[in-house]
């Protein structure tokens, strides 16, 4: 009777296993039935099997913590049988969800176990795997020397077995090692050989997987007709089988891709990437592409949408990390519930204070550059003053608290004359240099008085002072142009020396006098025309309070 219970549950496994990459929520579903039918029939080892099933389908749904979770419930089963075969599936297991957290050094201490354990027990398919994941965790750690060692020890174990299929897997996983390490050609031999083998198999995600790193090996030799092509051919293989996750890879390379051809598509590719993540939830994809993102719009001189996409990384980042950390904790967990061991508590104190550490560290180095770019963003590279458009949105905030008072604003306008003539005659960079004296000159008198100055571009300024009488804001006009004055900056015209002035137009007024940001930069522009067409070197001040 229990013969053929077991065989049952043996059965349901069996099927849960082969429909697991398809459908894990129904793999998970199947084989928790077998557990329940295992239990209620007092059959340990197929409860344990059971619980590698279950772990299966939690692998593919990307849930690492009940990966190791079930993976030593079936652990400890098997050990309490003395039952190898399964202790060896549980603990490859356990090192493969340690390395999903990219928890290295447990993963690494369970498939060294693992390895020492199947010397014994000979298994060669399980030996090959074990020996590849070792050789992916020293990958990862970047010791390539040993990744290698083990890497080829795989090999071995799957060419003379002819495990053809892992064979391309861990050719592919050797030629990723040469491309870290800038050795393309070779890179590119090893993935030839790992797609030959693929190309008969319908393994359509390897096939994408091999495919797009053979275009990034083209693309970083310069061969960007091939690399296209390849990502292009992955591209479309990856969007058949429907694997959302490995596209957005491919469309990030494509994006790189047209990065280098100076062609505005990078920017589509991207958004196309973030639409990809979006649909699998891979926040940790979508983190990267703001990231891109932003470097992109900073490379373009676009600071304010470099500062936009800086700001969603900033934040996404920090909900990543402190996923990372909670899933790492997580397993820290369940490995306490799962093994006591003296000294072990203090060990994995170390560890997550390392952990917390290097997120701290992280998240500083990010807040610095979200400083940088916010400055970048609101200030004229040239001066240092702000910019345009610091000084509209200064400008609708003055506005805005004024409207309850009965406070004045003074707005001037501010244009080097003859600036022409000073680039003519000097240069442009003496022109800019001239232009960083100026601002300086104002800069001081603003700092002095709390006052607002920035550059509004070109040779023009603008000058925010609140409130003053008009007198007050006559004579503070003639001062910002006399200390320009002042400086002794000058041209030659026709042999006679020409002195660098500026003209001053200006408007005083309560917000109620002024319909919009745009019309109080009008009137002051008026006045300053009226200040050029008078003769230049002179401040122009209009009172909106005479003309009512
Ligand atoms: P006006 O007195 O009527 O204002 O004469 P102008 O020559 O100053 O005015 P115009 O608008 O004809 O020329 C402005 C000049 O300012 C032309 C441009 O080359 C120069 N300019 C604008 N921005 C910069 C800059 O960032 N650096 C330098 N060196 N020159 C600049
Ligand atoms: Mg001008
Ligand atoms: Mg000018």
């Amino acid at each position: 009777m229990n013969k053929t219970i077991s065989d049952e549950i043996y059965n349901k496994l069996h099927h849960a296993k082969t429909i697991a990459s398809v459908n894990p929520d129904k793999s998970l579903e199947i084989s928790e039935e077998a557990y329940d039918l295992a239990k209620a029939n007092n059959l340990g080892l197929e409860e344990g099997y059971a619980l590698i099933g279950m772990v299966f389908a939690y692998r593919i749904k990307s849930d690492r913590s009940s990966m190791l979770d079930y993976s030593f419930r079936a652990l400890s089963i098997f050990e309490a049988r003395e039952h190898i075969a399964g202790q060896v599936k549980a603990l490859n297991l356990i090192g493969i969800a340690y390395f999903y957290s990219s928890l290295y050094e447990e993963a690494l201490r369970y498939f060294l176990k693992l390895e020492d354990m199947l010397e014994f027990n000979r298994d060669d398919f399980l030996l090959s795997g074990v020996l590849n994941n070792i050789g992916e965790v020293y990958r990862e750690s970047g010791i390539y020397d040993k990744a290698m060692e083990y890497y080829e020890k795989a090999i071995d174990i799957v060419v003379k077995n002819d495990f053809s299929l892992y064979h391309a897997a861990i050719l592919s996983n050797i030629g990723q090692i040469h491309c870290d390490k800038g050795e393309f050609e070779i890179a590119l031999k090893v993935y030839c050989k790992s797609y030959d083998i693929l190309v008969d198999s319908n393994d359509m995600v390897s096939l994408g997987e091999i495919e797009n790193r053979i275009g990034k090996v083209y693309f970083e030799i310069g061969d960007i007709k091939k690399a296209e092509e390849y990502y292009f051919r992955s591209f479309e293989r990856l969007k058949d089988i429907n694997n959302k996750y490995y596209v957005i890879d491919v469309l990030l390379n494509i994006a790189q891709l047209h990065l280098v051809k100076a062609s505005r598509k990078t920017l589509n590719f991207y958004e196309k990437a973030i639409e990809f993540a979006d649909d699998v939830g891979a926040k940790n994809k979508i983190c990267q592409i703001y990231r891109l993102t932003s470097e992109y719009h900073e490379s373009q001189g676009d600071y304010m949408n470099a500062l936009k996409y800086y700001k969603n990384y900033y934040s996404l980042n920090e909900q990543v990390m402190s996923s990372n950390l909670s899933n790492k904790l997580e397993m820290i967990n369940i490995e306490l519930k799962n093994i006591e061991t003296i000294g072990k508590f203090e060990q994995i104190k170390t560890r997550l204070e390392k952990e917390i550490a290097i997120q701290k560290d992280e998240l500083e180095k990010i807040k610095l550059a979200n400083e940088m770019l916010e400055k970048k963003a609101y200030e004229d590279e040239l001066t240092g003053v702000p910019n345009r458009r610091s000084i509209n949105a200064y400008l609708k905030k003055i506005l805005e608290e004024m409207s309850s008072k009965e406070e004045q604003i003074v707005l001037f306008m501010i244009d080097i004359d003859n600036f022409k003539k000073y680039n003519d005659y000097w240069g442009h960079s003496q022109g800019d240099i001239c232009l960083r004296k100026i601002t300086d000159s104002t800069r001081k008198i603003q700092s002095n008085r709390n006052d607002i100055f920035g550059r509004y571009g070109g040779e023009e300024f603008v000058y925010i002072s609140t409130p003053l009488s008009y007198m007050d804001a006559l004579e503070l006009g003639n001062l910002i142009r006399a200390e320009v004055e002042r400086l002794g900056l000058y041209y030659m015209e026709k042999g006679e020396h020409r002195n660098v002035t500026i003209s001053v137009g200006g408007v005083i007024g309560n917000s109620s006098d002024f319909s919009s940001i745009a019309n109080i930069m009008e009137i002051a522009d008026r006045e300053l025309y009226r200040a050029k067409e008078m003769g230049r070197n002179m401040t122009i001040l209009r009172d909106m309070k005479t003309l009512k």
